[in-house]
């Protein structure tokens, strides 16, 4: 399997290859040059655990791997986390939870992010190379990113953050990990000015190169592809094509699931549900990819605006048409507004919708009240989502987060302190290491270079 780019102007590369690459040098995002057809095999995929599951996906796409690796490091990834099924299917009401949260930082991005950690160990012990991973993060990737990568032999991190503008939990995971080989980049300003800082250095190729830099974001094809397993193995539960609702940002998460649907998962719709930040619910409207202005919002990790993955869906979308991508992308990159020719695409099977705060802090309280259950403000925006659509039963409902990294929000729905999780309380009064920048490139080249190893 070679990997190629939306952009079109990157010569076919292995998965290993792949991985340490993040986004193309073309400045497009990493896909595989076909998508494998996996209908054949989904009967006899219905018995298998969830790391059984990882492996056989993961050896359709990194087939340049021995399968004996590929085992081993799906085992010590899923290892990690504190539920034998790793990603339990719980009933709330008429909804399934499917419950992503049991890794070590609590969010469903320990699912992509303790698989790659042990793929770029890999892959660079074998080069005998280093690896300085350099991530954005609206709050959950970078303490996932981190736990991921901390200790491991021959890396390094770097984190830029919103400064004030994660949960101060979320803060916490990130700043108080002691390991000498994490770096975390407290930066005054928004989510989509620390990615652009980052899409900024990576498209700076010499000193991407000089530097060793990779990729932990979602633009790292093998994020998405640890995300698809998940879509599959929770598909496989039920006996007809069932729908998930996904709580969506970057578009990754719901991207992962669109792709396993694509690859021939029974999944009938994916619902995608954004904050106030809509800009994903008003392109599935109107056809119109249009800037807005970042609020923030109860739900932090999905303030965004610019979907980093969101590029992978047009490719999909526009048949591999790399001239009509780059001319739908340099546009919107110009203007801030691109449309499809075609308006909305409503053959695709998403259905969007802005869930308001108002309207997410009612579903934490009808679920706490009604079924006990009680939900993070994400998972409540995919739940309040799923609820938009009864048409569209079965539902899977993606639970993105542990309810205790929001704890005052989630508090305050509820009406009783009610999320609390003990690896968080044992973060408090931890000392903290962390670096303010100003929202500036050149600031966090210098930084880099002089901690880069
Ligand atoms: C990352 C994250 C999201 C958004 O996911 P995308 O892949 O960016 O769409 C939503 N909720 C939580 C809790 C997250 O950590």
């Amino acid at each position: 399997m070679r990997y190629v780019s939306t952009r079109g102007a990157t010569p076919p590369m292995p998965f290993q290859d792949a991985v340490l690459t993040g986004l193309a040098p073309d400045g497009g995002l990493l896909v595989p040059q076909t998508l494998p057809d996996f209908r054949g095999r989904l009967a006899a995929w219905r018995d298998l655990s969830f790391v059984e599951l990882a492996v056989a996906v993961l050896q359709a796409f990194a087939d340049d791997m021995p399968r004996e690796t590929l085992e081993r490091i799906a085992a010590e990834a899923y290892a990690t986390f504190d539920h034998p099924e790793v990603t339990p299917l719980v009933e709330v009401g008429p909804l399934h939870v499917l419950e992503l949260f049991h890794g070590p930082t609590l969010a469903f991005k320990d699912i992509a992010l303790q698989l790659l950690g042990r793929l770029f160990e890999h892959v660079t012990a074998a080069r005998g190379e280093r690896l300085n991973v350099l991530c954005a993060t609206s709050g959950d990737t970078g303490s996932a990113a981190i736990a991921g990568v901390k200790g491991r032999a021959n890396m390094g991190i770097f984190v830029l953050y919103p400064d004030g503008r994660t949960s101060p939990l979320q803060a916490l995971q990130m700043t108080t990990v002691a390991d000498a080989n994490v770096h975390c980049l407290a930066i005054d300003g928004s989510f989509d000015d620390c990615q652009r800082i980052v899409k900024a250095i990576f498209n700076d190729l010499d000193f991407k190169a000089r530097h060793c830099l990779g990729a932990a974001n979602s633009v790292n094809w093998a994020r998405v592809l640890a995300q698809a397993v998940y879509y599959i193995h929770a598909a496989l539960r039920f006996d007809a094509p069932v729908s998930f609702s996904v709580p969506t940002g970057n578009f990754g998460n719901i991207l992962a699931g669109y792709l396993a649907r694509r690859m021939g998962a029974p999944i009938d719709k994916l619902v995608l549900g954004t904050n106030a930040n809509d800009i994903l619910a008003r392109f599935f409207h109107t056809g119109e990819y249009r800037l807005g202005t970042v609020q923030r919002t109860i739900s932090p990790s999905m303030d965004i605006q610019v979907a980093s993955n969101f590029e992978r869906f047009v490719h999909y979308h526009l048949g591999g048409d790399a001239v009509a991508l780059r001319t739908f992308m340099s546009t919107f990159a110009d203007c801030g507004a691109a449309k499809l020719d075609g308006g909305a695409p409503a053959d695709e099977g998403i259905l969007a919708v802005a869930i308001d705060e108002a309207e997410t802090k009612a579903t934490m309280a009808n679920l706490h009240s009604r079924h006990g259950y009680i939900a993070d403000p994400h998972s409540a925006v995919g739940i309040a989502a799923a609820h938009r659509f009864p048409a569209c039963r079965p539902v899977v409902c993606l639970a993105a987060a542990h309810p205790a990294k929001f704890p005052d929000t989630v508090d305050a729905a509820v009406g009783r302190a009610a999320a609390r999780h003990p690896a968080l309380d044992a973060l408090v009064g931890k000392p903290q290491r962390k670096t303010r920048l100003a929202p500036d490139v050149a600031a966090v080249k210098d930084f880099i270079a002089a901690h880069a190893g």
